[in-house]
């Protein structure tokens, strides 16, 4: 399951003005009700990101899209345990002060469960990085799927699931290089 379109919109310092219904539908259906439209109104998109590296480069797009007056898009992964989603994420500069964002589906491609992408189990011990964008995953100098991640992490026969923070792959910094 995921969604089609989800529009919001945002003031010039990041704070969420409007949610479309979307929005809640897909909260819900990736367990977290706390990112209904009622509690993030007023909130800072920024506050969402718990990597500094990826709230800076969001920044920079952001600032790039007002100063630039030019619409942006960005591709990205949001991933479940069993799907693959891929996702374009598009940037319009402000209107009356109000920049609207757009989360278009692509595709989604099926995947066997993958308990890397679980938000829902127990995690602990190690820290990987995933990429926010791709969704790869940084396992010994390499960023790799998930599903390659969990073969080289020999996560099957482990019982405990690592623990992760979102950074930003050699390639996609690239292409948000030229975006920037
Ligand atoms: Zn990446």
């Amino acid at each position: 399951m995921g969604f089609n379109e989800i529009t919001y919109t945002i003031d010039s310092d990041g704070k969420i003005v409007s949610t479309s219904l979307e929005w809640d539908e897909f909260a819900k259906q990736n367990h977290a009700p706390s990112l209904c439209k009622g509690a993030v109104h007023g909130q800072s998109i920024f506050d969402f990101f718990e990597s500094r590296e990826v709230r800076d480069i969001y920044r920079s797009l952001l600032e790039r899209v007002c100063r630039d007056r030019r619409t942006i898009q960005i591709p990205f992964r949001c991933d479940s345990p069993t799907e693959r989603r891929f996702y374009n994420l598009t940037i319009a500069p402000p209107v009356d002060g109000v920049i609207n964002m757009t989360v278009s589906h692509v595709q989604t491609k099926e995947r066997d469960y993958c308990s890397l992408l679980d938000v829902t189990i127990d995690r602990e011990g190690d820290l990987i990085s995933v990429c926010s964008w791709c969704k790869k995953f940084h396992i010994t100098n390499d960023w790799v799927e998930a599903e390659e991640a969990v073969g080289r992490l020999n996560l099957f026969s482990s019982a405990a699931t690592p623990r992760i923070t979102h950074s930003i792959c050699e390639d996609c910094m690239e292409s948000m290089s030229e975006l920037l």
